[in-house]
């Protein structure tokens, strides 16, 4: 992708990231970059590989291959130790917060936890800064002494967020944060994760399969199928012209958005049986021979957007 013209070193910079479970290829030459106070969303079906790109990002399960420069330094190279004081600036929000919070923990607890972890502040301190970012996510005073588990799913994905914000981290990356929600409260977490990035100049990698969401969170986008990026680029073109078929279909299939091609068909195949050439071909509308022997590669279609097909070719 080509650079921000504002910014010339990204926060984030991802180069043929690859991770294999045996035969699965779970992700395949994954490349992007983020800027730093932006928001970057990832976008696909079940089965497409952007929650394990996710947690590949912070080390939480190793890459095959690959390359993840962030701030400028090589996170892949770092060893355990240096890796764990990394995290401290490298957050991680998942989609079922009662995975990710201890039970026999306090409120007030798993929020000091990772300061503590990481050496920061006093027992005094640590608990100011629990209190403040509890009222800053919206909750009470009154949450520090109690459980998690006595709290609804929103305000339980609030805890979450106060706990990944306890170090100040430069990245956050949240993965389908509102997916288990309930619709009525998935716009409120929103809403607070938009305020919240803006007051503390985080930037975010935002994991979604739902394309609403991504629309309304990110700045840039992209569009992940079978393990690979398939399209990426600012969130206006890409919404306005999605270039690759399989963008397209996930556009038309969109509640409010007229179907001008046909919706998308099928199952998404096995990771452990990627099609060859390219991996959309066996629910591609447009494919044709050239699909089945030749992966097409990753070309630029306007200003830092870029897709993944054949038929882009003749494209200027
Ligand atoms: Fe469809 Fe072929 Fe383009 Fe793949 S390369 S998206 S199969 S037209």
């Amino acid at each position: 992708m080509t650079a921000s013209p504002d910014q010339a070193t990204p926060i984030l910079a991802v180069q043929d990231l690859t991770k294999r479970f045996g035969p699965v290829q779970a992700v395949r030459g994954v490349s992007f970059q983020v800027w730093a106070g932006q928001t970057f969303g990832i976008v696909g079906e079940s089965g497409s590989g952007k929650s394990t790109t996710a947690r590949l990002l912070l080390r939480l399960i190793e890459p095959t291959s690959g390359e993840v420069q962030f701030q400028g330094g090589d996170l892949l190279a770092l060893a355990a130790r240096a890796m764990r004081e990394q995290r401290r600036h490298l957050q991680m929000v998942f989609q079922d917060p009662m995975g990710s919070l201890n039970p026999r923990m306090t409120v007030g607890e798993l929020i000091a936890e990772p300061m503590l972890v990481h050496g920061i502040g006093t027992a005094v301190t640590r608990r100011q800064r629990a209190q403040a970012l509890l009222d800053e996510v919206g909750l009470p005073a009154s949450a520090l002494t109690r459980f998690a588990h006595e709290f609804s799913g929103g305000q339980r994905q609030r805890i979450a967020i106060a706990r990944a914000l306890a170090t100040e981290p430069a990245l956050v990356v949240a993965d389908e944060p509102v997916s288990a929600l309930d619709v009525s409260v998935q716009a409120q977490v929103l809403n607070l994760l938009l305020d919240l990035k803006d007051r503390h100049g985080t930037t975010m990698v935002f994991i979604s399969h739902d394309l609403r969401v991504i629309e309304f969170m990110c700045d840039q986008v992209a569009v992940m199928y079978l393990g690979e990026m398939v399209e990426a680029g600012p969130k206006a073109q890409v919404f306005a012209a999605p270039q690759h078929p399989y963008t397209r279909a996930l556009f038309d299939s969109m509640p409010g958005r007229g179907a001008a091609a046909p919706h998308l068909q099928g199952e998404i195949p096995s990771p452990s049986a990627v099609p060859s050439g390219c991996a959309f071909r066996t629910r591609c509308p447009q494919a044709h021979a050239r699909c089945a022997s030749e992966a097409p590669a990753s070309r630029s279609v306007g200003a830092g957007h870029v897709a993944a097909c054949h038929l882009l070719d003749a494209a200027p």
